[in-house]
C-alpha cells in the first residue's frame, strides 16, 4: 500500500509522460521515444493505482491482468499490419463497453448513495453521460470494425428520416436522464438500461451512416469518444488520471479527426453527426472513357532506366504485399544511378492514419525523400514517372471532377499530370471506397499487374541487370 500523497504524485508524473509520449508521437523522429515514454507512464498508472489504500481483491485483479496481458500479447504478434485498424477499432469498443460496466457498477454501488444530496445528483449526472458516451463508443467501434473487417457494407446506409430517428431518441435520453437523477435509490435502474439501448442503437446508425471513404475520420473520432468515455469512467471512480488521460486520448482524438475531414474536404459536423446534410449518391456511376493498356516488368524497369525524376504513391496494397523492402531497394539503385526518386503520401492512404509513413520508416526509407500530398503535387506536372504502388482511392482524378463519384472533393494525389503514370496493382478491381478509378483508362497510365512486392522484386532484377 502507499500513501495517497504518493499516488497523486506518482498520478502526476504518469500524467506528464502521457503528455510528453503525445508530443514525441507527433513526429517520425520523436515516435518510438513517444511510445516508451507511454509505456513508462502506464506502467506507473497501473502500479500507483493496484497499491493505492481504497484498493481490495488483488488475488482477482492481477489474475485478470495476467490473463487479458497474456491474450493482449497473443494478439497484438499475431495480428497483421494490414489488420491494425480493425484490432484498434475493436480495443475502443473495450473502452466504450467497460465505462458502462463502470457506469453501472458505480449506480450500483452502495457507498455512492451514502454522498449528500448535490454531490449525489452530480455523481447521478457522471453516470449518465458516462454510460451513453460509453454506449455509443461500444457499438459505434463494433461496427467501424465490421465496415473495416469487410463484415459489414462501407456503403452508408441512409435511409430518410434518420436525422429524427437520432434526434428523438436523443432527446428522449436527456428526458431519462433527469427523471434518472431524481429516482430515489437504484430505482433509477429502469431509465439507464433503456438509455443505453437508445445509445447503442444511436452508436450503430451514426457509423452504419458513414460511407468508406469517410472511415479514417470515423475511427480517429470513436478514438475520441473511446477518450471522453474513459475519461467520464474517471469521474464516476474518482480517479485523476484517468480523467486525465481520457481528455488526452479525447481532445488529440478530435484534433486528429478534424484535421482528417480538413485533408478529405468533409465537413467535421457532417461526419461526426453520421453524413448529416449529405445524400446518397444516386443514378449510375459515371462511365469509363478510354483504353487500358498494361506493361511488363521489363519494359517498366526501361522507363525507369530512362526517367530522371519518379515519384512513388505507396497505398494500401503496398501494406498488404509488404513491399516496402523491395521498394527501397529498389529507390537506392535508382538514387545511385543519378535519379530524383521521392514518395508522395496521401493523409488517408493505407486504413491509419501515417500508415505509409510507419511501415517507409519500418524499411529505414529517409524522411527527407517522404513528401506530403501538398509538398509534391505542384511538381508533378514535371515528374517523368509516377508508380502507383497498391494505391487506388488516393489517386482517383474523379475526386476532382465527377461530381456523381462518392469521393467528389476529397484532395488527391494528381498523378496523371506526370509525364507518365505506373499503376501496380492485381487487377482492375476498385479500392476502399468502392470507386471505378479513371486515371487507369488514361492514355499515360499502364497497369502493371500482379502482387506489389513481386512486381517490385523483377523491376529491380532487370535493373541490376
Ligand atoms: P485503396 O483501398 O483505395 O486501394 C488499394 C488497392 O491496393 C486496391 O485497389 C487493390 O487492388 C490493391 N492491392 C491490394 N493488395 C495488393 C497487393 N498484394 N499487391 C498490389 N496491389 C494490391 O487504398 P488507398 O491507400 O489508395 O486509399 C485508402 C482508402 O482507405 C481510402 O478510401 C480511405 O478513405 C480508406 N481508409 C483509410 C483509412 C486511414 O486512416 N488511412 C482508414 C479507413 C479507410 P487489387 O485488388 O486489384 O490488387
Amino acid at each position: 500500500m502507499i500513501a495517497k500523497e504518493i499516488q497523486i504524485a506518482a498520478y502526476l508524473f504518469a500524467g506528464i509522460l502521457f503528455i510528453l509520449s503525445l508530443g514525441g508521437l507527433s513526429s517520425q523522429e520523436g515516435a518510438k521515444r513517444g511510445v516508451f515514454y507511454g509505456i513508462i507512464g502506464m506502467i506507473i498508472a497501473v502500479l500507483a493505482t493496484l497499491l493505492g489504500q481504497d484498493v481490495h481483491g488483488h488475488v482477482y485483479i492481477i489474475t485478470a491482468v495476467a490473463i487479458a496481458s497474456v491474450i493482449g500479447v497473443l494478439l497484438a504478434r499475431k495480428v497483421e499490419m494490414t489488420s491494425m485498424p480493425q484490432l484498434v477499432a475493436i480495443l475502443h469498443s473495450f473502452v466504450g463497453l467497460a465505462a458502462v460496466l463502470v457506469g453501472f457498477g458505480s449506480y450500483l454501488d452502495p457507498k455512492t448513495h451514502l454522498l449528500a444530496s448535490t454531490e449525489h445528483t452530480i455523481h447521478l449526472v457522471e453516470v449518465f453521460i458516462g454510460v451513453f458516451i460509453g454506449a455509443v463508443t461500444f457499438t459505434g467501434s463494433i461496427i467501424a470494425w465490421g465496415k473495416l473487417e469487410g463484415k459489414v457494407r462501407s456503403k452508408p446506409l441512409l435511409y430518410p428520416g434518420r436525422h429524427l430517428v437520432n434526434g428523438i431518441l436523443l432527446l428522449a435520453s436527456i428526458v431519462l436522464g433527469v427523471m434518472f437523477t431524481m429516482a430515489p435509490g437504484i430505482e433509477g435502474m429502469m431509465y439507464l438500461y433503456i438509455m443505453t439501448a437508445f445509445a447503442c442503437f444511436i452508436g450503430v446508425m451514426l457509423v452504419m451512416a458513414i460511407g468508406g471513404a469517410d472511415m479514417p475520420v470515423v475511427v480517429s473520432m470513436l478514438n475520441s469518444y473511446s477518450g471522453w468515455a474513459a475519461s467520464a469512467a474517471g469521474f464516476m471512480l474518482g480517479n485523476n488520471l484517468l480523467i486525465i488521460t481520457g481528455a488526452l486520448v479525447g481532445s488529440s482524438g478530435a484534433i486528429l479527426s478534424i484535421i482528417m475531414c480538413e485533408a478529405m474536404n468533409r465537413s467535421f459536423i457532417s461526419v461526426i453527426l453520421g453524413g448529416f446534410g449529405e445524400v446518397a449518391s444516386s443514378g449510375p456511376a459515371t462511365a469509363m472513357v478510354g483504353e487500358v493498356t498494361a506493361m511488363n516488368h521489363e519494359e517498366v524497369s526501361d522507363l525507369l532506366k530512362e526517367a530522371k525524376s519518379v515519384v512513388i504513391v505507396p497505398g494500401y496494397g503496398m501494406a498488404v504485399a509488404k513491399a516496402q523492402y523491395p521498394i527501397y531497394d529498389m529507390v537506392q539503385t535508382l538514387r545511385k544511378a543519378g535519379k530524383k526518386v521521392r514518395f508522395a503520401i496521401h493523409p488517408v492512404a493505407g486504413r491509419l492514419p501515417g500508415h505509409m509513413n510507419v511501415l517507409l520508416a519500418e524499411a529505414n526509407v529517409p524522411y527527407d525523400i517522404v513528401l506530403e500530398m501538398d509538398e509534391i503535387n505542384e511538381d508533378l506536372p514535371a515528374t517523368d514517372v509516377v508508380m502507383v504502388i497498391g494505391a487506388n482511392d488516393v489517386v482517383n482524378p474523379g475526386a476532382q471532377d465527377d461530381p456523381s463519384s462518392p469521393i467528389y472533393g476529397m484532395p488527391v494525389i494528381e498523378a496523371w499530370k506526370a509525364e507518365k503514370v505506373i499503376v501496380m496493382k492485381r487487377s482492375m478491381s476498385v479500392g476502399y471506397a468502392g470507386v471505378e478509378n479513371p486515371l487507369f483508362y488514361k492514355s499515360n497510365t499502364d497497369m502493371l499487374y500482379g502482387d506489389a512486392k513481386d512486381s517490385v522484386e523483377k523491376i529491380l532484377g532487370f535493373l541490376k541487370a
